[in-house]
């Protein structure tokens, strides 16, 4: 296992983080072993728990972080291998970890510093494949919900509204209405269209919204050379920075014609679409029902609330037993998070022949345990980003020239989502339907690659 304390954490860069994790990109001398890679990091609150001297053993028994196994026994089994970032599990030691926040905590935005840090206690990380630092342009994209909805599970209050206007547009419309910016006119349905005129409208619906709101909205990143760029520097996406200051063409135009055929042409966009689909055939609403007709069905859940059920046949207007949001265990029906080995079980069954048995217009409460793996998987890939890699823009030279036309399209952030969190998405769903219900003139989303269930 490489160890990153053969390196100096002056020669790490600070680039980026994210809730839980903390990015640095190698930027030292000739390492084969680190060349191109970028270094991820837990972070852990501030203050810091009380930190623990790890004796040797713990140190030996720390397993690797559980992002990598994710990938090798999930993500590689439904996105292929060209289209993932490499990752392997390296070493980092106290000394080097301090070293490395007294160099670059000032490095990251002020409200992060604020609540978290680098956790101090871990003994190993994450080194993955740097795909923003090269000389080459990188595009982040976070496309986010890819489908319409089927109706067979929505109410007939949020049916008409949920299967007409997409989620990310109704959540935009929340968003916008309470005062933050977003990503205004770029409909995902465009993006996962497979058409190419749509495809570039989203690039330019991207462009503008990056543009307008000066690089702060985060559906589009752009990365010249490992630095994100905002809109005032623009136009270092040119080629060489001479030709940049003469430069006054259309930037716009050139972004949209160099990106676009890449989007066109990739099997990525494809593949994210249908898994979010196929892995969220209940939506939250159906999901829900299952869970709660999984649980009134329990025998335990019977003879507790017996009562109730006597009353269910002699009062008319009966009112329901108590029961536990989704999600969340109790008494009569359990819901733990799921470890590798479930996830990988999960799996089995999603890409067996046989799941294309499974009645999703009547789910069946057997079947509970696998529409909610599935649910939260589909929320991986509603929440991951895909990076571009393209050449600078008018260039004469191809820096991207070596790497397979598959290569130049990654998907990253693919984390397992938590059980916790489906209450959540329950609550924000019903919250974007009221107030999407409200909207008078309503956005019409078209899906392309909707099908029958
Ligand atoms: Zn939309």
């Amino acid at each position: 296992m490489a160890q990153v304390s053969d390196t100096f954490p002056e020669h790490w860069k600070y680039v980026s983080e994210g809730g839980a994790t903390i990015v640095f990109s190698y930027n030292g001398p000739l390492n084969p072993q680190f060349n191109g890679t970028v270094l991820r990091l837990r972070k852990s609150t501030v203050p810091a728990v009380p930190f623990r001297l790890p004796n040797l053993e713990d140190v030996q028994d720390e397993p690797d972080d559980p992002m990598i196994e994710y990938q090798h026994k999930c993500m590689e089994r439904l996105i292929p291998l060209e289209h993932l970032p490499r990752l392997e599990s390296v070493t980092v030691n106290r000394a080097w970890l301090e070293k490395l926040i007294a160099l670059h905590n000032a490095d990251r935005p002020e409200d992060r510093r604020a609540k978290d840090q680098v956790d101090l206690a871990r003994t190993k990380g994450v080194l993955a494949t740097d795909l923003v630092g090269g000389d080459w342009l990188a595009v982040e994209i976070k496309p986010k919900w890819a489908f319409l909805p089927q109706p067979h599970h929505l109410s007939e209050t949020t049916g008409p509204i949920k299967t007409q206007t997409c989620r990310f547009c109704m959540h935009s419309a929340m968003r916008a209405k309470g005062g933050e910016t977003v990503s205004d006119g770029y409909c995902p349905l465009d993006l996962f269209s497979g058409d190419e005129i749509r495809i570039k409208k989203a690039v330019y619906d991207l462009w503008d919204a990056w543009s307008e709101s000066n690089g702060t909205v985060n559906n589009l990143k752009i990365f010249v050379r490992g630095k994100t760029i905002g809109p005032a520097e623009a136009s270092s996406m040119i080629f060489d920075d001479s030709n940049a200051k003469e430069y006054n063409g259309d930037l716009r135009e050139e972004f949209a014609s160099a990106l676009g055929p890449l989007l066109v042409g990739t099997p990525v966009l494809d593949t994210l679409s249908k898994l979010q689909r196929t892995l969220d055939v209940l939506d939250i609403e159906g999901l829900s029902r299952l869970w709660r007709l999984a649980e009134i069905s329990a025998p335990l859940y019977r003879t507790t609330f017996a009562s109730f059920f006597e009353q269910e046949s002699l009062i008319t207007g009966f009112s329901p037993p108590p029961s536990s949001p989704i999600g969340v265990s109790s008494l009569f029906l359990t819901s733990p998070e799921p470890t590798i080995s479930d996830w990988s079980e999960f799996l089995d069954m999603y890409l067996s022949p046989t799941s294309a048995d499974h009645n999703h217009v009547n789910p069946s409460i057997e079947n509970l345990r696998y529409y909610l793996l599935a649910y939260l998987l589909s929320a991986t890939f509603k929440d991951c980003s895909i990076i571009v890699r393209l050449d600078p823009l008018r260039s004469t030279n191809s820096p991207t020239a070596s790497m397979v036309k598959a290569e130049r399209v990654t998907v990253i952030d693919l984390d397992p989502k938590s059980m916790a969190r489906l209450r959540k998405w329950e609550k924000l769903d019903q919250e974007i339907v009221r107030a999407y219900a409200s909207v008078e003139e309503r956005k019409v989303c078209v899906d392309a690659r909707r099908t029958a269930m």
